[in-house]
């Protein structure tokens, strides 16, 4: 019956169509309500054993299953083995647990699936989306000349940053157009700095733009793990002396794994120096700014010439969803290409944004809408309350391990990011770790600091409480003898 072409394979007007839809939903809606049995991240299956459980005899059968047989093994094989991310087992990653209302956003983004490049595809997301970037603008204290626009995660927010500084430089200080005639001849005397402990699509995004990983200075940090100003200032300078071309810091406003938080300040006047961008990093930080009592910690993020903002995160929404801020909204120019059959000049003068020429892709998810939703409905009371709650578990947990003998630990949390081991092998760390996943379903995260295994909780989930924490460090112990 599936393969009848008929009104029924999608939403129409038609009332046969809605039942159908709205039936659809339902079961797909209690199907998934349903699988959540217990508390458990994971029902625990060993990588073989998962293999198994989800193999189907073909995935593209000659004719279609059904739909009863359909969700029989969709029930039967996917959900049971599903990471629950709303579990407060889970804090493996800077993953979240996603809010409800974004969660039906998400439903109406599928069902209307109207794509951001052209007005014509999406003209009231399009609007939307423009008003979100105006609120966000004006959240980290933009003016009315900065922009923006959402993207598919942190990595490509990071990527487009950098782009707009590689091309605001060779345009400005260089007089070369590389947007036309490709990079300049002295292209391998760029350099951008960025600490030790950044994230990888730094060196992801330079090799993309062609200039591969050695434009990419890393800059130590300093025991708190932030950025050592005074060593920028020295590399910046030998680079002067040595014919390199500074072209833009990158500041990590919460580093992936200790949520650590370069100063901006003193970034940005080594920048107003040495005339270069100041790209922030803020994928992890960024939701730091709804807090009404610990937002002063990401300091002035206004003073970078881009922004990095990822609502995946820490605002808690379902991925994809990303935004790239700029200051001077002009430099978007670098990724405008005009189209005679998708993002004319005549219709942009007339009033008709096409939001293409902002962005790396061309079809593109209305995502803004999951942030237009949870901002009208929780405010920032609402979120300040998750991001203090979050912010106050990290302190917590961090003074618990600090004060017992069996753990140790590397720096106090900014953010919601406590990285810790046992002090014991680092077999033993890793041991504990592989246990809590396949023996209680606990999925927790690890890394390596001085070439020490640590362990590390993310604690992105206001669900988490003191007790839970507890309860966790005694797991940790417990296993680690048996
Ligand atoms: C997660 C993260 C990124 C990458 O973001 P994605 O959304 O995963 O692409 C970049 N920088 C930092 C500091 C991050 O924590």
């Amino acid at each position: 019956m599936e393969n009848k072409i008929s009104e029924l394979m999608f939403l129409t007007s038609s009332e046969e169509s809605k039942k159908n839809y709205s039936e659809l939903i339902n079961r797909t809606v209690k199907a998934i309500v349903d699988s959540f049995v217990d508390k458990k991240a994971f029902a625990g299956l060993t990588p073989y054993d998962l293999k198994k459980a989800i193999h189907v005899e073909q995935v593209l059968p000659e004719q279609g299953v059904g739909m009863d047989k359909l969700f029989s093994l969709l029930q039967e094989k996917v959900l049971p083995n599903m990471l629950r991310t709303s579990s407060t087992d889970y804090m493996a990653h800077l993953h979240t647990l996603a809010l409800c209302e974004s969660i039906a956003a998400e439903l109406i983004i599928a069902t209307y699936n109207q794509s951001m490049d052209s007005w014509d595809q999406s003209p009231a997301a399009t609007e939307i989306e423009v008003e979100v970037v105006k609120c966000l603008c004006k959240l980290y204290g933009y003016d009315e000349t900065s922009g923006g626009c959402f993207t598919s995660g942190g990595s490509q927010s990071n990527q487009t940053g950098l782009l707009l500084a590689r091309d605001w430089y060779c345009n400005t200080k260089l007089n070369h157009d590389v947007k036309k005639k490709g990079l300049p001849a002295n292209y391998s005397k760029f350099r951008f700095y960025t600490s030790e402990i950044s994230h990888f699509s730094m060196e992801k995004s330079s090799h993309l733009m062609g200039l591969g990983y050695d434009a990419v200075v890393k800059v130590p940090v300093d025991k708190n793990q932030k950025m050592d100003i005074e060593v920028l200032k020295s590399l910046i300078e030998k680079d002067v002396q040595d014919g390199n071309l500074p072209v833009c810091v990158v500041a990590t406003i919460g580093t992936t794994d200790y949520g650590s938080i370069d100063d901006v300040a003193k970034i940005s006047k080594l920048c107003k120096e040495y005339g270069m961008y100041l790209h922030a990093d803020a994928a992890y930080g960024s939701a730091v700014i709804m807090s009404d009592k610990y937002n002063n910690r990401i300091g002035n993020l206004a003073l970078c010439d881009s922004i990095t903002v990822d609502f995946h995160k820490m605002f808690l929404q379902p991925i994809s969803c990303s935004a790239i801020l700029v200051k001077d909204d002009s430099l978007f120019e670098a990724l405008t290409l005009h189209a005679d059959y998708l993002n004319r000049e005549e219709d942009e003068e007339d009033g008709y944004t096409n939001l293409v020429g902002k962005s790396l892709q061309t079809t593109r998810r209305f995502d803004a809408l999951k942030v237009w939703m949870s901002f009208l409905l929780r405010g920032k009371e609402g979120y300040s309350s998750i991001i203090n709650t979050c912010i106050e578990n990290a302190k917590y947990f961090y003074d618990r391990v600090l004060s017992d003998s069996s753990f140790e630990t590397i720096v106090e949390p900014e953010i919601s990011s406590v990285v810790f081991r046992l002090s014991a092998s680092d077999e033993i760390n890793k041991l504990v770790r592989r246990k809590l996943i396949h023996q209680d379903g606990i999925v927790i995260g690890q890394t390596v600091f001085e070439n020490k295994v640590y362990l590390k909780f993310t604690l992105l989930n206001p669900l988490v409480t003191h007790q839970k924490l507890d309860e966790l460090i005694e797991e940790i112990k417990f296993l680690s003898k048996q």
